[in-house]
């Protein structure tokens, strides 16, 4: 059953991984698995971005008094945010992909365990374990105070 998820966080829809049993993790199906959900949600976001450059665009020509321009700046600001984030994000799928074309994609970076099948599918960008995540976040908390 397709997933749904929110917008720009993960990928919208895709279908659930089966592994057949004793099959080998990452293997070449499940990185084409996930290279295509990659590239599905990449797309998905390139089109986001398209959207909102335009909105923009458009904002910019649509407003001459001076109480509309000041709701439009806030606007402005959000979707710039937004842009910034999309670009963050792409960024961070590009170089995902690639990690799946060294086949270096699905074990945590911090204690090397496989990160799983289901996590991934939920953040395929993820390069910590579920505890390694935990830690971090732990750790993140302590810093930020
Ligand atoms: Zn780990």
């Amino acid at each position: 059953m397709p997933v749904a998820a929110q917008k720009t966080e993960a990928p919208k829809k895709f279908t659930p991984y089966e592994a057949a049993p004793g099959e080998e993790y990452m293997n070449e199906k499940q990185l084409e698995h996930f290279r295509q959900i990659l590239l599905d949600w990449k797309q998905e976001l390139m089109e986001e971005v398209d959207r909102t450059v335009r909105h923009l665009q458009e904002d910019a020509n649509n407003y001459a008094d001076p109480a509309d321009r000041a709701t439009q700046e806030e606007g402005f600001s959000l979707e710039l945010r937004t842009r910034d984030r999309e670009r963050k994000l792409l960024k961070k799928i590009n170089e995902t992909i690639e990690k799946i074309d060294e086949d270096d994609y699905g074990f945590c970076e911090a204690c090397g365990v496989e990160i799983g099948i289901r996590r991934l599918e939920a953040r395929p960008t993820a390069t910590l374990c579920v505890d390694c995540k935990t830690l971090a976040e732990l750790k993140e908390k302590q810093l930020g105070g």
